[in-house]
């Protein structure tokens, strides 16, 4: 049964453009040097997009966390698409300890920050406690809001230990990461537990997102948006539209995402409107 219970509230479309794994042979719509990722960027937030989260690659396509490269992509987005928020991964595959965390002093709108550890389809995702306390405060420092990545439940009640000795500026903004292989599965009923959770410990109309890996995206993104939450897409995720045909591009799989919230009567959200809702600093004029 469809139900618009949150009609009316402006949803934010995050969109992954990059990652570090999909390749150009697993869809060749995947951006990989900055100029692919700046005019992907921007067909995205075109179609409704309103934060971008990205991750570098080196010439060789692999994954890196090279300053220079993250000051040229937050540079070039900055001037293409006036206002977007700009979220920079400080994901594990790109680069060990504190390499990771190179590029805060760029002082992007947002990081990813991951608070625990945890299997991904072929490693362990290796969060040591040590540098999730640096991690989290540079991005104090350089004023950067962090959005947690809830691979598991404990990581949300992590994440408000963190809020409650001031390691984190409040509040948390927490993300539901499902449907990577040996982590959470996509499951609706920890779903559901999760977003209790995060109303729990941080307050009952605090802002939250979820993404869903694969085919279980758009399912994700469904939960997502019904239960009033803010939605993750992108080729990071997931490369097709479905099991026939690749997604062209980021903005095709933006585009899908506005869909659903039309189906439920969510207005997609503005940048400015964004910023308001995740308390971000308003774009310099
Ligand atoms: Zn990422």
């Amino acid at each position: 049964m469809m139900t618009k219970a949150h009609a009316g509230k402006p949803c934010i479309i995050c969109v992954a453009i990059t990652g570090s794994v999909p390749t150009k042979a697993d869809n060749p719509a995947v951006p990989v040097t900055i100029s692919e990722q700046v005019e992907s960027t921007h067909a995205a937030f075109e179609a409704g997009a309103s934060i971008m989260h990205a991750h570098v690659r080196d010439d060789e396509g692999k994954p890196t966390s090279d300053p220079e490269r993250f000051a040229r992509l937050k540079e070039a987005v900055e001037a293409h698409c006036p206002g977007m928020i700009i979220q920079l991964s400080t994901g594990g595959r790109s680069g060990a300890g504190q390499a990771r965390g190179g590029m805060l002093p760029l002082r992007p709108d947002m990081a990813s920050l991951s608070v625990g550890s945890n299997n991904f389809p072929t490693r362990v995702y290796e969060n040591p406690p040590d540098l999730v306390d640096w991690l989290a405060s540079e991005m104090l420092t350089y004023d950067v809001k962090p959005e947690i990545e809830a691979f598991d439940l404990s990581h949300i009640f992590k994440a408000a230990q963190m809020a409650e000795k001031g390691q984190l500026a409040p509040t948390p903004y927490v993300q539901f990461v499902m449907g990577v292989k040996n982590a959470m599965p996509v499951d609706r009923e920890v779903f559901d537990f999760y977003i209790n959770t995060v109303h729990r410990l941080f307050g009952a109309d605090v802002p939250w997102c979820a993404a869903g890996i694969g085919p279980n995206q758009i399912v994700v993104n469904d939960w997502a948006i019904s239960s009033g939450g803010h939605a993750r897409t992108g080729l990071e995720d997931n490369v097709r539209l479905d099991k026939a045909r690749l997604a062209p591009s980021n903005a095709a799989l933006v585009a899908r995402a506005v869909e659903i919230c039309q189906k439920y009567g969510r207005p997609v959200a503005t940048p400015a409107e964004a910023r308001a809702i995740l308390g971000l600093r308003p774009v310099e004029a």
